[in-house]
């Protein structure tokens, strides 16, 4: 036991001096997990941000604009089959307000996130991302919309979007499967991602922790994806159930697992803006602050008009008020200075942008 202890802090070391790891490396950090290899691993982590970020939280206002999805992905609350789910499709006018009042309190980073909804064609998301952008020309766009044509992702970076996040969910085919219907792939997923790269997105891969069917090979596969992709942007968060889901029974992700990940991404990928999401605060009270310990450096408060936030359940009891609501920056700001963080309401690029 002890000697599995000593291999991963080894390991953890050398991924923290720049050594790119091979699956077996990996391996050995993940199944040396423990509490002392953790708080090794996130106190590396946190002198990694530190040092390419400071001791700064980048803000972003997350403006939840559709909860309409074509899609029927099998853990989310959102999914098509789930009738009991209230839809709701903010207008452009609505949208704006939203972005005018983030700007009004200081945001300079927008993301705006929704189901895969028909009704966004790219003529009018193209449209939506120009007038936010001249109305706030000095603020990031970064979309949240799923799969799309390379021919739409084009328009729309065209039209101005910065930054585009598409969570990979898991790099592992088989679970994909499980996590999926027939009609989603992997391979369509991992092409989107590569695609938004090469117009020059900043762009966010990631996964959720612990959802339904996954392995250590599976966690593998997605830590060796993001190395070779190397995201500007990883969102990890523990997978939580939603009651009228398939996966309504299944247990929820682990917080440790998760802040353990958090820790091996930052060191993995030095550069790469880590948030602490909001799945990890709503499944553990002080969930964003541990984020952040453990080496992230982005909260993404939520600025979606008040009534229609709680409509956006991807899973149940997600948190929307205190310190994940926008109108209450004052809080997150109280909350990080207690630990030794300042709020930056810069746009928050990537340390590589623009390099
Ligand atoms: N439709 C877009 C997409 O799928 O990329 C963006 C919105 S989708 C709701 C954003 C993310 O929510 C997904 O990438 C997924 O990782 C996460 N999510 C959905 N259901 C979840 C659940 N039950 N638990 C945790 N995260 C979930
Ligand atoms: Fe739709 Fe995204 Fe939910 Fe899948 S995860 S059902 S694509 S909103």
């Amino acid at each position: 036991m002890k000697t599995q202890t000593k291999q991963c802090l080894d390991a953890i070391s050398h991924l923290s001096e720049g050594a790119c790891p091979d699956r077996e490396m990996l391996r050995c950090i993940l199944q040396g997990r423990n509490t002392e290899t953790a708080a090794f691993a996130a106190e590396l982590a946190a002198q990694t941000r530190d040092r390419v970020y400071g001791r700064r939280i980048f803000v972003r206002g997350l403006i939840e604009f559709t909860n309409f999805c074509r899609n029927d992905c099998l853990y989310c609350g959102l999914r098509r089959s789930n009738k009991n789910a209230s839809r709701y499709r903010l207008t452009e006018e609505e949208i704006l307000s939203c972005c005018e009042l983030g700007h009004r309190i200081g945001f300079r980073t927008f993301v705006l996130q929704g189901g895969e909804d028909a009704y966004f064609t790219d003529k009018r998301l193209c449209a939506l991302v120009r007038a936010i952008k001249a109305k706030c020309p000095d603020c990031a766009v970064t979309l949240s919309v799923g799969e799309r044509s390379a021919e739409s992702y084009a328009a729309l970076r065209a039209a101005g979007a910065d930054r585009y996040l598409l969570r990979h969910e898991t790099a592992d085919a088989s679970h994909y499967a499980l996590l999926h219907p027939a009609e989603m792939s992997l391979s369509h997923r991992m092409d989107c991602l590569r695609e938004l790269k090469r117009l020059g997105f900043q762009t966010g891969a990631g996964m959720m922790v612990g959802s339904p069917g996954q392995t250590e090979e599976s966690l593998l596969d997605d830590l060796e994806f993001l190395l070779e992709l190397r995201p500007e942007m990883v969102g990890i968060g523990p997978f939580l159930p939603h009651h009228d889901t398939p996966f309504r029974d299944k247990p929820a992700g682990s917080v440790e697992l998760t802040l353990y990940l958090l820790s091996i991404v930052r060191l993995m990928l030095p550069e790469v803006l880590l948030p602490a999401t909001t799945a990890l605060g709503t499944a553990s009270a002080g969930g964003r602050t541990a984020g952040v310990l453990a080496g992230a450096n982005v909260v993404m408060p939520n600025l979606s008009p008040p009534g229609v936030r709680e409509k956006y359940l991807l899973y149940d009891n997600k948190a929307c008020t205190g310190l994940e609501a926008a109108e209450h920056l004052s809080e997150l700001r109280a909350e990080m200075k207690k630990i030794g963080f300042a709020v930056s309401m810069d746009r928050g690029d990537h340390a590589c942008c623009g390099k």
